[in-house]
């Protein structure tokens, strides 16, 4: 298993990552302006999530669709696929938009929950451009390190997939804990 060979990753987004944005200046900002702010939001959310996965519709069909509620669960869909084409579980989906059905209070959770996974997102996408892999590399290398263990013989640890036999002193090793 760890030495078959690795498919190749091919990002199928090439478009810089979406900008941060706090989620309580975001509602803020909604409110105070009385959701002039939030048609600003929906244009950038749309255009940058567009420039990020390289399809899907861009701001101004964003802000329409969004009047016509119908982007209220276009947008979270999209920031659904960014998260499973880099092979993470997605934070939210389609479903989000339901939300927007309950006046206000809904209205803030579907804007803290969109702009949240957003914010989660471009912070992955920011670590693994520092470390130069793409996210889903990056997301799995770091699983694997959460499951090194260390050898009760020679203390050798490993961080590949747990084997039956150390790798270094070759002693055999306990068995996986359930
Ligand atoms: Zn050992």
């Amino acid at each position: 298993m760890v030495d078959s060979p690795q498919p190749i990753y091919v990002p199928r987004n090439a478009g810089a990552l979406p900008q941060r944005r706090g989620v309580a200046f975001v509602i803020v900002m909604s409110i105070v302006t009385v959701g002039i702010y939030l048609i600003y939001w929906d244009y950038k959310s749309f255009q940058e999530v567009k420039a990020y996965r390289g399809r899907g519709i861009g701001g101004i069909l964003g802000v329409i669709s969004s009047i016509l509620i119908v982007g209220r669960f276009v947008l979270p869909s999209y920031v659904g696929r960014m998260y499973t084409d880099a092979g993470q579980p997605r934070a939210v989906s389609a479903w989000t938009g339901l939300w927007t059905f309950f006046p206000l209070v809904g209205g803030i959770a579907w804007l803290s929950f969109v702009q949240g996974a957003l914010n989660d997102f471009v912070a992955v996408g920011e670590a693994a451009a520092t470390a130069s892999m793409s996210i889903k590399d990056y997301v799995e290398r770091d699983r694997e390190v959460v499951e090194e263990h260390e050898c009760p013989h020679c203390g050798f640890i490993d961080n590949r997939p747990p084997s039956t036999h150390c790798r270094k002193c070759r002693q055999p090793l306990p068995g996986p804990t359930p």
